[in-house]
């Protein structure tokens, strides 16, 4: 027999979490986890928070789906879930520019490898039906790229990432939406770092069936709670038909906890599995605080803090290649090529939680998820100005705080 071991308890610091997420979870969201009552996962107000929960997603998502509801996990879950509906020698044609689109590329070759292409390669299977259409870090998917692939292929599915965090790109949504209308192909999108930071409803894309999203960027709950989902009647009946191959990420047997059974909402909801009223609690919170907010409000306020800090990165000589709002994706400058991860390092170390790319080419990522304050923003660009400095980069940091300040000033003078 081993020995038993035990270690004193664990404590783990706050840290400033300036990456492209999990964000700085807010003290509301934290208050709710903490302060939920020990409660099983039938008890009557913790089914009442899901239903809730699941209501206001629709609001935030701008969606009549009645399939609309969290999946227990991160954002890699709900994205399962919505993955699941293709099957076995499925063909699909998806789009990929960056490390995330890149996993949920090798997800939906995973899912539709035959068995054959599976044993072949079983970690990073080659799916004969599967087309990946890879677009270069740093740019966008275009409607032509998807228009091209799509009338070329005719993929009974379509696949793309709304925001690409690996490279901080946007893609064209309308563009695929369209383009997926046109070729009847069933539209799947990650949505996991655009929902609660893009203004956009869902039910203005008709060509997209199927979005997943995560817990701990734009919808600002804690990692490890709920991503949500949300399916057409066109895909749930795409399920119904042909059945997929997983129960815990059912796309419609997992939505009967939410209280949608047989494609309806029903007041009482049936046991999947042991759901946390802790989650729960949290989850409910999060949607409040963004519903507060105001989706278009919020979209415009990270908008305007993002504008801040790239204009405050450039400044210290610094190149921006994202368009996203959350966060910007820089290449340093040039007497700085090839330092970026020491950057990322020594940041880290002292609790300013910066990332590099997770993919080639190598970039810093800096973001700003519930960061959306002067006081805040100026804080992530001191820090950021002190280890460029320190890497001897030369900086004049004087002038670059003068300049946020102005950016500040001007904008509260256009108010
Ligand atoms: C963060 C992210 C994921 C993965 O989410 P997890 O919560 O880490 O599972 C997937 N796709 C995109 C676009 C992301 O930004």
């Amino acid at each position: 027999m081993p020995d038993m071991i035990a270690f004193p308890a664990l404590s783990i610091p706050d840290t400033l979490a300036a990456g492209p997420g999990p964000g700085n979870t807010d003290a509301r969201v934290l208050a709710a986890f903490a302060g939920a009552g020990v409660a099983d996962h039938m008890q009557a107000d913790v089914l009442r928070g899901m239903i809730e929960c699941k209501q206001m997603l629709r609001s935030l998502w701008g969606t009549r789906n009645i399939h609309t509801f969290g999946v227990g996990g991160t954002g890699f879950s709900g994205l399962d879930c919505m993955l699941s509906a293709i099957l076995p020698g499925d063909t699909v044609v998806a789009f990929t520019n960056g490390t995330f689109s890149g996993i949920d590329c090798l997800t939906i070759r995973l899912k539709a490898a035959t068995r054959e292409e599976l044993r072949a390669d079983p970690m990073n299977p080659q799916a004969a039906s599967v087309t990946i259409v890879t677009v270069p870090h740093g740019q966008s998917v275009t409607e032509e790229m998807v228009e091209k692939a799509l009338a070329a292929r005719k993929p009974k599915w379509a696949f793309m990432a709304h925001w690409e965090t690996g490279s901080g790109r946007i893609n064209d949504l309308k563009g695929f939406s369209d383009a997926c209308e046109r070729h009847g192909a069933l539209g799947l999108v990650d949505a996991v770092s655009s929902l609660g930071i893009a203004d956009f409803s869902i039910d203005d894309y008709p060509g997209v069936h199927g979005w997943a999203s995560c817990p701990q960027k734009g919808v600002l709950c804690l990692p490890l709670t709920y991503a949500p989902v949300s399916f057409t009647d066109r895909y749930i009946a795409e399920v119904r038909a042909n059945g997929c191959a997983t129960y815990v990420h059912h796309p419609v047997l997992e939505a009967r906890h939410w209280g949608v059974i047989d494609g309806k909402d029903v007041a009482q909801p049936a046991y999947h599995r042991t759901h946390s009223g802790y989650a729960i609690a949290a989850f409910h919170e999060a949607l409040r605080l963004t519903l507060d907010h105001g989706r278009a409000r919020k979209a415009r306020d990270y908008a305007f803090h993002e504008a801040a800090l790239r204009a405050a990165v450039e400044a210290m000589g610094c190149v921006v290649t994202s368009n996203m709002t959350s966060l910007v994706v820089l290449n340093l400058p040039p007497a700085l090529k090839g330092r970026e991860k020491e950057l990322v390092q020594t940041c880290r170390a002292e609790g300013f939680g910066i990332w590099p790319t997770l993919s080639e080419p190598v970039q810093v990522r800096v973001g700003i998820l519930n960061q959306l304050g002067e006081a805040r923003i100026t804080e992530i660009v001191s820090r950021f100005a002190d280890a460029l400095n320190a890497l001897g980069a030369g900086v004049n940091k004087e002038q670059v705080m003068a300049g946020l300040a102005r950016h500040y000033r001007a904008a509260l003078a256009a108010e």
